[in-house]
């Protein structure tokens, strides 16, 4: 059996790896010359942490991640939520520099020999498994994967979009080092929330090393806040605690608007759609990257059992779709209420993607990883 994927980011390589370790032959196809993370840091709950050790990844990915040892919310300077992770609550969070999960990722899609093709831009597919390239080739496949992100031309080329929404907030996302910001509180994650006379917010993450991550929420009607390069003075003066680490940020960071989109069907005949392509969605819940490599996994589990591809990649929808509709939903509802200003979900509702045993991983084989830094209230 062999699958043509379109995209090598973190949907694209998990199918390709868990297809490869099936038995099929695998072809990803990417349309950038260079193979790298876009972003800057990530936060990966126990889903996709389970989802990296079922692909090969998870060693080389936790050697060196952040596990806080807290998850913190402030709002106008107050503490209103914190909770104890990794640790003896049931809460497993990693955060690291996207270049970090996607090497791992990436060196385990080279121990399994995968093939990636760079420059290789996928224009469309057809139901029949043809997967086209711009420049007019047609590739023939058991299975095509459209994986090629929340602007996927292949999706769009099939017709089945239901809905796309843009939200009021948008985020600016920078990697720093942390300088003096280390031990003690600075060690958690820490969800900074300011209420008027605008709104703003800093989700400070630490990563590997001394790298920090934040991402820094404006709305985007907020001209002064939502700019590239960012005006320290703006951010400085609303989170003067972080001044140390605001200041050195100088020309770095993109923005980009939280997004939602939806489809009718996540495949057409032999084509299926996973990660961002088939069900992009606001990252209030950080479960977007999460739960597009758990759909990856279960894609190839689900396509490589049975003769019948097509109603395969249907019964794959059933026992997916609910779970990413659930947390697609949640995280949308988050990102208009900007309910996280008042803490951090935990709860069903919140956290049932994080705490969802991926099918294609082995619960026995997980071993939860001992915190990296003591508990300092
Ligand atoms: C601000 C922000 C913060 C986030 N934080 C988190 C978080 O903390 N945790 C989390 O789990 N998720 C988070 N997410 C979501 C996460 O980034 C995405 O869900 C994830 O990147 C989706 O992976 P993907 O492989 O589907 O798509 P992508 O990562 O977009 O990869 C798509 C790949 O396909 C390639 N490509 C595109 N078009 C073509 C084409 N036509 N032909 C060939 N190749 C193509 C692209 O170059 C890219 O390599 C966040 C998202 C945003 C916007």
């Amino acid at each position: 059996m062999h699958a043509e994927i379109a995209g090598a980011g973190f949907a694209g390589l998990a199918a390709a790896i868990a297809l490869r370790r099936r038995g099929w032959s695998v072809r990803v196809h990417e349309k950038e010359a260079v193979l790298q993370a876009f972003g800057a840091g990530i936060f990966i709950w126990e889903n996709g942490q389970r989802v990296l050790q079922a692909i090969g990844a998870y060693q080389d990915v936790a050697r060196g991640a952040h596990q806080a040892p807290g998850y913190e919310t402030r709002r106008n300077g107050v503490c209103v939520s914190f909770e104890e992770i990794n640790g003896a609550n049931p809460f497993l969070l990693m955060t690291l520099t996207r270049q970090h999960l996607y090497s791992a990722i990436l060196a385990a899609t080279a121990r399994e020999g995968i093939e990636i093709v760079t420059r290789s831009e996928a224009v469309a597919a057809r139901r029949e498994g043809v997967l086209e390239l711009a420049g007019g080739r047609s590739l023939k496949a058991d299975l095509v994967i459209a994986a090629d992100g929340v602007r996927s031309a292949v999706r769009d080329s099939l017709g089945i979009v239901g809905s796309r929404r843009k939200y009021q907030d948008g985020i600016v996302r920078v990697l720093v080092d942390r300088g003096s910001l280390v031990s003690g509180s600075w060690d958690r994650v820490i969800d900074f929330w300011v209420f008027g006379p605008r709104t703003l917010r800093i989700l400070y993450a630490p990563c590997e090393g001394d790298r920090l991550y934040m991402a820094m929420m404006s709305p985007r009607d907020d001209k002064e806040a939502s700019r590239l390069p960012i005006d320290p003075a703006v951010w400085c003066g609303v989170f003067p605690m972080l001044a140390p680490v605001i200041e050195t940020i100088g020309s770095r960071g993109r923005y980009d608007v939280y997004e939602t989109t939806r489809l009718d069907s996540w495949s057409v005949g032999r084509v299926a759609i996973v990660g961002d392509a088939a069900h992009a969605m606001p990252p209030t819940l950080a479960q977007g990257a999460c739960l597009a490599m758990m759909n990856a996994l279960s894609l190839a589990e689900f396509a490589s059992k049975g003769s019948d591809i097509v109603a395969s990649l249907q019964r794959w929808e059933v026992q997916e779709r609910p779970l990413t509709d659930h947390t697609q939903a949640r995280s949308a509802e988050l990102a208009r209420t900007r309910a996280l200003g008042s803490g951090m979900q935990w709860d069903d509702a919140g956290l049932r993607a994080a705490l969802h045993v991926p099918i294609g991983t082995r619960p026995e084989e997980f071993r939860r990883p001992r915190r990296a830094h003591a508990l300092l209230r």
